[in-house]
């Protein structure tokens, strides 16, 4: 390709909406364009990118025995009522009208599509097992659509769905997806660690994500050094038997005055003690308007996915000052004695002795609280969120913490779609059973991202060789001179014929500018033919700054071999 004939607009300055590495350079090296919030264009850099990420995903679901296909992106919403999902799945999915005023939803994934192929068409044993898989653009209408290609409103899944005959055979078919997914990411050439994940609204038995370490990511993380475990923070157990205080001698509950002492830093303070000895009573309004009171050790957090998978609800939030005055409490003093509201306690709390907690009433706050003495939790409940310093759940090590992008995420689904959509078969004993399923999904486009969020300097994107937009960077430093552009002519029709991926930089413009653009897109090989040509030199580079070096020219087929690996 020659960059005169090339659309690769690039841009001096940093787009103001932009605030992470990958956004920023993607932006300006000219591989994407926003159109709206969370939906943009790929131009032709993005686009070559894109299509060399499909195709690895694709070269190793196909190896696996995968088979791909195409599913509609418009979906009847009847589908989605038999799953339950139409209201489940909230205002992340994009619903329309027919003109017949039938409702519709842009696929935000396609279980319920799928499983409706399967039914329809699979009767026996001798049927199965299948794993479809498909290369489309996704909806959703994100909350917080941000980072540009990292959560978009439509952006590019790799779905596969897998369908056997029993439980063990499903297993293995989701080791299978496992082993392929670690080639996959391996060949892409990203730093990620498999995690235990959360199954979240789709459902299941059980799920692991693949996240892309990176500081900017969404996904928190931990990790054992030790022994491997590694999960989000949302499934991530916490190890309470290791984090105990010794055990005390209970001590009489007594009321104590402490004026304007709200928070759980300042009520340690105050009373001089350990923070781990305020417990903090939190308030959540669950999605049908119950309130449950959740008691937890003041140095841990409650996490919002473990909270909403006990309840079984699909949204919850702190109760604000004005609800907890509609109950009667009042902020910064709520606690568990004598409250109304059904109190789960934390696991953290749980032998706890001679604790503080609010009294439920302006400035007190009763000291040396004791469980069931005085007040009788629900039930003790693993609430918090795991931490670097956590012991690990398998060898007890200190857990590390770190962040990261989900680019990857499979869930064993057992029998969830299959039943409530009656995709059953008939197996050997003559007997009906629901198909056993699994899915997985890879953010083919959040996956670009990733990779820029991985690779990149002050100057531009660094790719991996395995989805550069090009694989060589021809630079004519002087257009004007013949010598150096017959030579560059030379070089781009070698390569081409070696079948290298080359991108001739002939456009008429100041070698500084032809160097930015260079490193800002990120090309690996180099090749920079200018004034050293009069000494018969030219210069081959890497990107990743490993290789710079001035070569004669007679041997740029050895050098084009290199390059070609
Ligand atoms: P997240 O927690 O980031 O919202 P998810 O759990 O909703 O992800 P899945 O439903 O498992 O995601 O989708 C499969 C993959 O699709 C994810 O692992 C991720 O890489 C990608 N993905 C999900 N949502 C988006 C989005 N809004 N923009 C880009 N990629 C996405
Ligand atoms: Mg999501």
């Amino acid at each position: 390709m020659r960059a005169s004939k090339f659309f690769m607009p690039t841009l001096k300055e940093t787009p103001s909406e932009a605030e992470v590495p990958s956004h920023i350079y993607l932006l300006r090296a000219g591989f994407i364009r926003k159109v709206a919030s969370g939906i943009y264009d790929f131009l032709p850099l993005g686009f070559r990118v894109l299509k060399k990420i499909e195709n690895i995903v694709r070269k190793h679901m196909d190896e696996a025995g995968a088979l791909e296909l195409l599913l509609p992106i418009l979906t009847p919403a009847e589908l989605w009522k038999e799953t339950g999902r139409w209201d489940v799945y909230g205002k992340e999915l994009f619903r329309l009208k027919d003109r017949h005023d039938r409702d519709f939803a842009l696929g935000p994934t396609h279980e319920e599509t799928i499983t409706d192929l399967v039914r329809k068409n699979i009767r026996s044993y001798k049927d199965l097992p299948f794993n479809f898989y498909q290369i489309q653009t996704k909806f959703r209408d994100e909350a917080r659509p941000r980072y540009g290609l990292i959560r978009g409103r439509e952006f590019i899944m790799k779905d596969a769905y897998s369908f056997d005959t029993s439980e063990q055979m499903a297993i293995k078919s989701y080791e299978l997806m496992k082993e392929t997914y670690h080639r996959i990411f391996k060949e892409l050439g990203l730093n990620y660690l498999m995690v235990e994940a959360d199954v979240g609204a789709i459902g299941g038995k059980f799920s692991h994500e693949f996240v892309v370490l990176a500081a900017n990511g969404e996904a928190h993380i931990v990790y054992c050094e030790n022994c491997g475990y590694a999960a989000n923070v949302e499934t991530a157990s916490y190890e309470f038997e290791l984090d105990r205080l010794p055990p005390e001698e209970e001590k009489p509950l007594e009321k104590v005055y402490t004026p304007n002492v709200k928070s759980v830093e300042e009520v340690a303070k105050f009373l001089g003690v350990d923070i781990k000895k305020v417990v903090k009573t939190l308030i959540y309004i669950l999605d049908d308007g119950t309130a449950v009171a959740v008691a937890i050790r003041g140095d841990r957090e409650v996490n919002e996915t473990k909270l909403l998978n006990y309840f079984k609800a699909l949204d919850a939030h702190l109760a604000s000052p004005q609800e907890l005055e509609e109950l009667g409490l009042v902020e910064g003093f709520v606690g568990p004695i004598g409250l109304d509201i059904p109190v789960y306690v934390d696991r953290s709390v749980e032998d706890l002795h001679n604790f503080v907690v609010g009294a439920n009433e302006k400035d007190y706050h009763y000291i040396n609280v004791n469980i069931p003495r005085d007040f009788k939790p629900v039930e003790f409940v693993d609430f918090s969120t795991a931490r670097k310093g956590d012991p690990c759940p398998i060898c007890k090590s200190p857990l590390e913490e770190t962040t990261g992008l989900e680019v990857g995420h499979i869930f064993l689904l057992g029998t969830k779609y299959s039943q409530a959509m009656r995709a059953y078969f008939v197996d050997k004993d003559g007997k009906e059973k629901p198909i056993v399923m699994g899915c997985y999904g890879i953010g083919i486009s959040r996956l670009i991202a990733a990779s820029v969020e991985q690779n990149h300097d002050k100057n531009g994107i660094i790719w991996p060789e395995s989805i550069a937009p090009f694989r060589l960077h021809i630079l004519a430093l002087n257009t004007k001179d013949k010598n150096i552009m017959q030579t560059c002519e030379k070089i781009y029709e070698k390569a081409k014929q070696k079948g290298i991926d080359v991108l001739l930089d002939d456009r008429d413009i100041s070698a500084g500018a032809k160097f930015k653009d260079a490193d800002l897109i990120g090309i690996p090989y180099r090749i920079v033919v200018g004034k050293a040509l009069k000494e018969g030199k030219i210069e081959l580079q890497r990107r990743d700054g490993t290789l710079k070096e001035l070569v004669d020219v007679s041997l740029t087929d050895n050098i084009l071999e290199k390059i070609k690996g």
